[in-house]
């Protein structure tokens, strides 16, 4: 069989891992392993696959350590944030754990006496998931434990770039005593990634990605047959400073927004959309700080940005700041690539970048960059700062910046995303609350929370009937 290798970003030529490259007979096999060992797994009561579930949550706090590096050398996440990652996985754990022993339908009175009306959820059978790259150890967490408390058995397709960290999760899993074939791993592409959206033994299709991958996966697996398909796909992201912020906490949020990560987050902060009267102060301080960020191996503690995932994706996101140039934007700070960092190799970084003279029409004020920059838009009041937010075909992650409690709440009403912040950046979200986007960001699903099972479920409704005798909704009792 044909393999391929997973390399460390910030040194390409130290592979992290080599693995079989699989096709279409392979994903066969796989959802064929998956199935089976299913019908045991949701013959179990759901509190027991929540006893499972938990035990990973302890096999990953013991391995957390373990963990967060591999996702440091395969992701180029610098140590603190693939820390936080790792800790998203392990709450995510403690968190659906939990669901398995709380209410998961409703109850309902009967219009009809003698009569009982309830909902209940099912398995979908096998659940497809096909993942990126940027959360290698936190998305598979996301859509591995509702699925499995689901009664679901998983195919999982993790980013071809960052597989490691999906087999070490998947393995963390079986450690802890989840049965092996039920979590099946292909590895590979598009090619593995469009067998497994298209298979029809698969009842849901779980992706995570950009736009265009996601638009082709749910319209290539709804050619086979009506399935659920749940889309998690880019942002667009922005933050509203008002003038009367605390600017000292809007440069804290603003630069952990937009440069943590090397802005390869989905919620990434892409656009500080700021009233016209601070901007030049706002931006000159911002800039003071992005260029003290250091730049370096993502395995040492004094690194602030790591590596972009690729040099294609360098090239690319230094390609949108040129431009961004050519439109009439002007780069403050930053806006090269580095190919010269400090025991980085070969290693690809996109240096802190800061974008002024931005207009809302220009190609980088629109289009999702993932990467380390930011777009400077002036705006003269919150009006015309929705109106931005909101002019893009994105809807993940907003925040706004202000002291004012009133336009703080009209701001959170206006601004049409899936998650909105206020005074605080358009990243940190938490566990037990949905997370997704509105608009082209998704189709409407929710991961995490409370919300996070229905992607991997159907509801089942159920009517219990003990009088003895046949009585009619809508009939019995009602005038004619
Ligand atoms: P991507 O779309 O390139 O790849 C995602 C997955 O799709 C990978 O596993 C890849 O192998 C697979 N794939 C590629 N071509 C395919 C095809 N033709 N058919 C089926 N599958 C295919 O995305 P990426 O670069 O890995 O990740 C970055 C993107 O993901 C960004 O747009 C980011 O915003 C988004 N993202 C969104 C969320 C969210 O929750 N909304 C979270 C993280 C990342």
């Amino acid at each position: 069989m044909s393999t391929f290798r997973s390399t460390n970003p910030a040194r390409p030529a130290e592979v992290v891992a080599e693995l079989p490259l699989h096709g279409a007979g392979d994903v066969d096999t796989a959802v064929d392993r998956a199935a089976e060992a299913q019908r045991a797994w949701a013959a179990r009561p759901v509190p027991e696959r929540a006893d499972a579930i938990a035990a990973v949550g302890t096999v990953l706090r013991a391995r957390k350590a373990e963990l967060a590096e591999l996702v440091s050398r395969e992701a180029g996440k610098v140590r603190i944030e693939a820390g936080g990652e790792v800790q998203e996985a392990i709450d995510m754990a403690a968190f659906v754990a939990g669901q398995g022993r709380s209410a998961m339908g409703e109850v309902v009175p009967s219009e009809l006496g003698s009569k009982l009306a309830w909902t209940t959820r099912i398995p979908v059978g096998v659940v497809g998931m096909i993942t990126p790259w940027n959360f290698p150890v936190a998305i598979p967490s996301w859509k591995v434990f509702p699925a499995l408390l689901a009664g679901n058995g998983v195919v999982m397709k993790p980013s071809e770039l960052a597989p490691a960290c999906g087999v070490a999760f998947i393995e963390a899993c079986i450690e802890a005593g989840i049965p092996a074939e039920l979590l099946q791993v292909v590895h590979g592409g598009a090619e593995p990634a469009a067998a497994l959206a298209t298979h029809p033994g698969v009842g849901a299709v779980s992706f995570t990605g950009s736009v265009p991958t996601g638009r082709k996966v749910a319209a290539a697996a709804m050619e086979v047959g009506p399935k659920l398909v749940s889309l998690e796909l880019g942002g667009k992201n922005a933050m509203v400073v008002l003038e009367d912020a605390d600017l000292d906490l809007v440069l804290d949020g603003a630069l952990f927004g937009a440069f943590g990560s090397s802005g390869q987050r989905c919620t990434s902060t892409s656009r500080l959309v700021i009233q016209r009267g601070i901007a030049g102060e706002v931006v000159e301080r911002l800039a003071a700080r992005a260029d003290a960020l250091r730049l370096g191996d993502p395995l040492e503690a004094a690194t602030d940005v790591g590596p972009v995932i690729d040099h294609r994706s360098g090239e690319r996101i230094v390609g949108m700041v040129d431009h961004a140039v050519q439109e009439g934007a002007k780069v403050v700070t930053g806006g090269r690539l580095r190919t010269d960092v400090d025991g980085c190799t070969g290693g690809t970084f996109v240096e802190p970048t800061i974008l002024r003279g931005v207009e809302r029409h220009h190609r980088i004020a629109r289009e999702e960059v993932f990467g380390p920059v930011l777009s400077v838009i002036e705006v003269d009041d919150l009006a015309e700062a929705v109106e931005v937010v909101n002019g893009v075909e994105y809807g993940l992650s907003a925040a706004v910046y202000t002291r004012d409690i009133n336009a703080a709440l009209r701001a959170v009403a206006a601004i049409d995303t899936g998650i909105t912040y206020v005074n605080a950046p358009t990243i940190g979200a938490e566990i037990p609350l949905p997370f997704g986007g509105t608009k082209h960001t998704g189709n409407g699903f929710r991961e995490a929370g409370t919300r996070g099972i229905e992607q991997f479920s159907q509801v089942k409704t159920v009517y219990v009937d003990y009088s003895g005798r046949l009585q009619r909704a809508q009939i019995d009792n009602r005038e004619a």
